[in-house]
């Protein structure tokens, strides 16, 4: 099964400590039905300095993955939605719950 969520969506967090925040997907990983949304659920990781790699040791931000479920997509209209479907001809694009806006992908994927 596919997410209803993809790669550079506008996305709200709905629980958590991070409710409320909205950002951009990064990335998903469908096969845990996860995504990495910028600028939330950031934590902090302790970095061990690497001269060979140029790392300075010290406190890293960086974002973890956030469950779909505790999210939702806004839509440009009504704001954050639940995601429907709706057939077109052989393609199926995502639609707006409240105001059946299309919400389209930024890139078409060719994969089914
Ligand atoms: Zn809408």
């Amino acid at each position: 099964m596919s997410l209803n969520i993809q790669r550079n969506d506008q996305v709200e967090v709905i629980s958590g400590a991070d409710r409320g925040k909205r950002g951009r997907v990064l990335r998903v990983f469908p096969d845990e039905s996860r995504i990495l949304i910028e600028h939330v659920r950031v934590v902090k990781k302790n970095v061990r300095p690497n001269p060979q790699k140029n790392i300075k040791g010290g406190v890293a931000e960086q974002e973890a993955p956030v469950h779909v479920s505790n999210v939702l997509l806004v839509c440009p209209s009504c704001g954050p939605t639940r995601v429907g479907h709706k057939v077109e001809g052989d393609t199926k694009v995502r639609v707006c719950k409240k105001c059946g806006a299309e919400l389209t992908a930024t890139r078409k994927s060719k994969r089914k």
